[in-house]
C-alpha cells in the first residue's frame, strides 16, 4: 500500500464522490425535505457533476490547480448553503496542498483540517450546531489520530470515515442551530442532518479511493 496519494486518486475519489451523492440523491433530499428545503441532493449532485465535467479527460497535474478547480466550481454552481462550504473546503484544502503532485497522510490530514476550518470561517458552525461540522470535525480528529499514530494512510482515512459516521448518525437528537433547519427550532430534532450525511459520503468515498490505489 503506497503510503502518498496522488493526483489520480484525488480525480477518483472526487468521481467516487460524484457517484456516491447521485446515487443518494433521493435520499438526502428526504433528508433535507425534513429540516430544509428539499434540495441538499440536488445541490450535492448537480455541483459534483459539474466539478467531474470541468476537470475533464485532462484534470490539473499540481493538488492545490486540482483541488481549486473543484472548489470554484462547487461555488459557481451550486447556490444553497453547502457549494459555499463545499467550495471553501476544497478551496482551502488546494491552497494548503500547494504546488505538489503527491500527499503523504500528514500533508492530507492538514488539507482537509485546513477545509474544515474555512468551513468554519464561513458558516460559524461549533460542535453540536447540527450540521457537517458534526460529522467532518471527528473525521478530521480521527484522521490527525491516525497521523499520529503512523497509521498508514490507509487506516486513516477508514477511521475519519467510521468517525464522520458516528458524527453524522450523532446529530439526529439535536435541535439545529445553524442554516435553514434552525428556522424549525426543536422541530428539527428527530432527524439526520442533510450536510452531515453527504460529509460521511465524501469520506467513506475517499477511505475508497485509497484503498483502491494501492
Ligand atoms: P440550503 O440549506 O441552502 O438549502 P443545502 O440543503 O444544500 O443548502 O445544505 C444544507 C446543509 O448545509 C445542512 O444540512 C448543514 O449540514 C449545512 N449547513 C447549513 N448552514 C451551515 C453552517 N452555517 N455551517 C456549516 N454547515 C451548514
Ligand atoms: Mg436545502
Amino acid at each position: 500500500m503506497a503510503e502518498t496519494i496522488g493526483t489520480a486518486t484525488v480525480v477518483d475519489w472526487i468521481t467516487r464522490f460524484r457517484d456516491a451523492v447521485t446515487e443518494k440523491r433521493d435520499w438526502l433530499t428526504e433528508l433535507d425535505s425534513a429540516i430544509g428545503d428539499a434540495d441538499h441532493g440536488a445541490n450535492m449532485s448537480r455541483g459534483m457533476a459539474a466539478v467531474v465535467e470541468k476537470l475533464g479527460p485532462a484534470s490539473p497535474a499540481t493538488m492545490d490547480e486540482l483541488l481549486k478547480s473543484v472548489g470554484m466550481t462547487l461555488v459557481s454552481s451550486v447556490g444553497g448553503a453547502s457549494g459555499p462550504l463545499y467550495g471553501t473546503l476544497f478551496l482551502r484544502m488546494g491552497m494548503t496542498a500547494g504546488a505538489v503532485t503527491e500527499l503523504d497522510a500528514a500533508a492530507l490530514a492538514a488539507a482537509l483540517r485546513a477545509g474544515l476550518d474555512g468551513i468554519v470561517a464561513r458558516g460559524k458552525a461549533e460542535a453540536g450546531d447540527k450540521t457537517l461540522f458534526d460529522a467532518m470535525a471527528p473525521a478530521v480528529d480521527a484522521l490527525d489520530a491516525g497521523v499520529a499514530r503512523a497509521a498508514g494512510i490507509a487506516d486513516a482515512t477508514r477511521a475519519a470515515a467510521k468517525a464522520a459516521a458516528a458524527g453524522r448518525d450523532s446529530t439526529t437528537p439535536l435541535v439545529a442551530r445553524k442554516g435553514r433547519a434552525s428556522y424549525l427550532g426543536e422541530r428539527s430534532a428527530g432527524h439526520l442532518d442533510p450536510g452531515a450525511a453527504s460529509v460521511t459520503l465524501l469520506f467513506e468515498t475517499l477511505a475508497d479511493a485509497i484503498a483502491g490505489s494501492s
